[in-house]
């Protein structure tokens, strides 16, 4: 070899290794500097009330937002707003339908023999009963379980009365349980030729408001109009039944036709590869309180995790994509649209997580990682642990609006928040601001700041290789 040819390969050596070196970008740096950026992002988190400040403007400025409603299409104006005043990128709404369902009138009376008034509250897509409502004698039946195990039959021209009660958890799990009634009572006294179902509301709490949410009529079943009285109301209603046979009106009156607008709003923090981490909440809630906690808080939570991220002024490695969900209480609609939206690059969606459970302080770090990889967990944990935060289980759902990605493989995490009291307010129209503590909610910002960078720059990803 000659020596200038040498001198040559030399030279391209240093000359490529230099330039690669410039390429390199900064967060390709070690895991440890992510780390330290991470901790970093966990004070700032904790100093910081952005994600309070981002609940307040939504709850305030737009209020209630139902799925389809006008007042949701006011919202993703919010949404894209919100995003372009605060700086992010890439920023959209990606529109798609759902079923009109609107409440215009509710009502609920003992008439005999007791006569007053009960407080009541129609549950989504149920039907109106005729203007002058339905009358009959209730029948009540203390569990969901118990009115399926009845005949099919013998329930003609009654009222059925579901009376289950819902069980208290940090992690919520007696939702699951008692919220079955929500389809189920309806469902099973159409079966049996009841002219209407009232459940007791899917709470837990003794204040006089009573909890909506989604229900289904089945095919094939008749579809009878179905209502949640408040918890006082049932306990009232279960203290008449023991004194004799008691008959109620309810009337409902609702408007169920055609399709309206959704959309989901979505924004960016562009990163260095087409890799997406992907965070959340959902923008529509119930119509009767302010959504706050459920889930103006998620979309406080997590927006103002990515500020604080789009604040530190560097590109992550990986894209960090911010979802607004449209219409996720009324069968989680905007997440199965992004989920077919992006099924071809499902696969770039390195993990996903949702704020969606109020805004009490994290306690768990909950994934849904491939076993091989849940040593990134570990020390991901390492992290957060300062705040308070246990490593959970490795079952995490991610959130509602994640279900549909982590159904087709995405890796999910959820930052499990303290639900001891959200199912107090969940759907009432109690839900709202004051709800919120200022430091609760900067800890969960802290938290998914702090989880965000870790996710958006790691060596590493979460699946099975
Ligand atoms: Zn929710």
């Amino acid at each position: 070899m000659k020596i200038l040819q040498l001198r040559n390969i030399l030279l391209g050596c240093v000359l490529g290794g230099f330039l690669s070196l410039l390429a390199t970008p900064l967060s390709y740096a070690s895991d440890e500097a992510v780390y330290k950026e991470a901790k970093s992002l966990i004070k700032k988190g904790l100093a910081s009330d952005v994600g309070f400040e981002i609940v307040e403007s939504l709850t305030t400025e737009i209020g209630p937002r139902l799925a389809g409603s006008e007042a949701e299409a006011r919202a993703r104006s919010w949404g894209e707003g919100k995003f372009r005043e605060l700086g992010f990128s890439n920023i959209r709404t990606e529109p798609f339908l759902v079923k009109h369902w609107e409440r215009k009138f509710e009502q609920a009376q003992i008439i005999s023999p007791y006569p007053q008034n009960l407080v009541i509250t129609a549950l989504g897509g149920s039907i109106s009963t005729p203007p002058d409502g339905v009358t009959g004698e209730v029948v009540s039946f203390p569990t969901l379980q118990d009115l399926k195990d009845a005949p099919v039959k013998g329930l003609e021209g009654k009222i059925v009365f579901v009376d289950e009660y819902m069980t208290r958890t940090q992690g919520g799990s007696g939702y699951g349980i008692a919220v079955r009634k929500r389809s189920g009572a309806a469902n099973e006294a159409g079966k049996r030729g009841a002219i209407a179902a009232l459940i007791r509301s899917v709470g837990t709490d003794h204040h006089r408001f009573a909890h909506t949410g989604q229900m289904t009529y089945e095919d094939d079943v008749t579809k009878v109009p179905v209502a949640a009285l408040s918890a006082p109301d049932a306990d009232q209603l279960q203290r008449a039944l023991l004194k004799g046979t008691v008959e109620v009106n309810v009337v409902l009156d609702v408007i169920s036709q055609g399709e309206a607008i959704s959309g989901n709003v979505i924004a960016e923090i562009p990163g260095e590869t087409d890799e997406i981490v992907l965070i959340g909440g959902h923008l529509d809630s119930w119509d009767l309180g302010t959504g706050a906690i459920d889930d103006g808080a998620g979309i406080g939570i997590t927006v103002g995790a990515a500020k604080l991220i789009l604040d530190l002024n560097k590109t992550p490695r990986r894209t960090i994509r911010i979802v607004m969900f449209g219409s996720e209480e009324v069968g989680l609609i905007g997440a199965k649209a992004y989920a077919k939206k992006y099924r071809d690059r499902l696969d770039k969606h390195i993990v996903g997580a949702e704020s969606d459970f109020g805004a009490g302080r994290i306690w768990k770090f909950d994934t849904n990682f491939a076993q091989e990889k849940l040593f990134l967990a570990e020390s991901m944990h390492k992290v957060l642990e300062p705040l308070g935060i246990g490593r959970g289980d490795n079952n995490a759902s991610g959130g509602p609006d994640i279900g549909p990605l982590r159904e087709l493989g995405v890796p999910a995490v959820t930052l499990k928040q303290n639900g001891w009291d959200y199912f107090d307010y969940h759907h009432t129209a109690d839900d709202t601001l004051d709800k919120i503590d200022k430091s609760d909610i900067a800890q969960n910002v802290a938290a998914y700041a702090a989880f965000v960078w870790m996710a958006a720059n790691l060596n590493g990803h979460f699946r099975k290789d």
